[in-house]
């Protein structure tokens, strides 16, 4: 047993059980024994091993981020930020999946690694990884320290490339069984882990690419099991296109026939739904289908806007009722930039600066993607929860004057204020360095690995261009 003091903090984001949300509170102890918080209030009595000044500190949970693919996005940077396709209404997808890959494991390492210490700079404490599993990628997860919800991704279709007008599908249900088996062994292994810290969640990969029986006999080995089931759906034109050429549904609406939707469930991105601008369907009713399911939503801004894409609006489906939760489905791996991206977006798409507040995405990046994992013991301080929470130096240039600190936070400091970070009351970034992980090393094996990809390109690139024909520099080198 070893009780830790956070000792008259400044500031602590507490969750108010009653109200269902997170408060402030003033001037508190936050003291945690193991893996629990064991007292969050006025005048802590009893005894601790380690005590830490809270004074000039803000408490707040661990950040919980419910969509990424670590071991490829790294390798993408400056390749990835400014590629699209204008024919695939402007979605850089399937051309970069085609022509872009990890060669090996080293790779995948090198991008899991350098994305793991970007997620704890940033105050994650929680993550979905949607990976194909590789070797290592158990171990590497559990030597971070990060929670990890192992999401190791199957299909029973590729994608391919004939044209740039959308992608064709290289059908092969063998193989999307046997993805399928191998992502059960591989949660079952994370399960079993002796950290305690992994679970797992079942992640056929995409509406488009699996059969109607491979993603109704993934839905019911997740509701067997008792783990979160997630999905990419409706996350790009082509696909909604796609789906009603063969369904005659938006993908949102063939979920709910397949019985997908509902608690414990998260599709990435639910983005372009039936009443989404660039799509106009005649049904407008996905949204009603989302929050009425209770169904979760895994919002990630970042990659769509840089395409030009936008949600429409983050405010809406929270009043629907849909489970809203963050992720980071690209680089940068920082959950904050996600936060404060998605409040501007949101404004923008509905137009309305009542839309959404702040409060509504720290919600959804702790509380609420809690919930889309079904679990209620992370996200929130409490005595009882989860000892996974973030110390936010409010003395960081960019936190001051810290009026309203978690203003200051996601609007102006990030992750330059994320001090330390602890997981299960172990602490794993220490003035602002992962004490778990080697980011420097990790970017050295990056950088030749992105090299190899590079190289590749040609071989797998539907056109067989070099990289440099693909995604050009953005300046010509004089
Ligand atoms: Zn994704």
């Amino acid at each position: 047993m070893a009780t830790t003091l956070i000792k008259n903090a400044d500031w602590v984001i507490a969750w108010d059980a009653g109200a269902e949300r997170h408060v402030y509170r003033r001037g508190v102890d936050v003291a945690f024994t193991d893996d629990r918080i064991e007292f969050l209030d006025e005048g802590f009595t009893g005894t601790a091993d380690r005590v830490v000044d809270g004074a000039g500190l803000m408490v707040m949970p661990g950040l919980i981020d419910i969509h990424s693919h670590p071991h490829h996005e790294p390798l993408y940077r400056g390749i990835r930020e400014e590629h699209g396709v204008a024919n695939m209404h402007m979605t850089g997808l399937y051309e970069r999946g085609q022509a872009f890959s990890p060669t090996d494991d080293e790779a995948r390492a090198a991008g899991a690694e350098f994305a793991y210490c970007e997620l704890l700079l940033c105050g994650v404490t929680s993550l979905v990884d949607i990976s194909s599993p590789w070797d290592g990628w158990v171990e590497l997860f559990a030597k971070s320290g990060m929670r990890g919800f192992l999401a190791p991704g199957y299909a029973s279709a590729r994608w391919f490339l004939e044209n740039d007008l959308g992608p064709s599908y290289d059908w092969n249900e063998p193989r999307g069984r046997a993805g399928f088996t191998k992502a059960l062994a591989v949660i079952d292994q994370a399960l079993a882990h002796p950290s305690g810290r992994l679970s797992g969640v079942v992640s056929p990969m995409q509406i488009d690419t699996c059969t109607e029986q491979l993603l109704r006999d993934s839905r019911d080995a997740a509701r067997e099991r008792g783990l979160p089931f997630t999905t990419h759906c409706s996350q790009s034109v082509n696909e909604v296109r796609e789906m009603i050429r063969r369904h005659g549904v938006t993908p949102i609406q063939w979920a709910d026939r397949l019985g997908l939707l509902g608690p414990g469930t998260i599709l990435g991105h639910a983005l372009f739904l039936d009443t989404h601008s660039w799509v106009r369907w005649h049904s407008k009713d996905d949204l009603k289908r989302l929050g009425d399911s209770g169904t979760a939503v895994a919002h990630c801004p970042t990659p769509f806007a840089r395409y030009g894409h936008v949600m429409e609006s983050f405010g809406d489906y929270l009043r629907a009722g849909a489970v809203m939760g963050m992720g980071t489905d690209c680089s940068p791996h920082n959950l904050v930039e996600e936060m404060r991206k998605a409040s501007v977006l949101a404004r923008i798409a509905a137009r309305d600066i009542h839309s959404v507040d702040v409060a509504d995405f720290l919600h959804a990046a702790t509380a609420g993607g809690a919930t889309a994992l079904l679990r209620d013991d992370i996200g929130r301080l409490a005595p009882g929860k989860k000892a996974d929470l973030v110390l936010v130096d409010l003395a960081c240039p960019q936190m001051q004057p810290a009026r309203d600190p978690l203003r200051g936070f996601v609007y102006h400091a990030a992750d330059r204020a994320v001090r330390d970070v602890f997981v299960d009351g172990v602490q794993v970034v220490a003035d602002h360095k992962v004490l778990t992980l080697d980011q420097t090393d990790a970017a050295r094996r990056l950088t030749t690995a992105q090299e190899r990809m590079a190289a590749a390109a040609p071989q797998h690139d539907y056109l067989r261009r070099r990289a440099e024909e693909i995604v050009p520099l953005s300046l010509p080198v004089g």
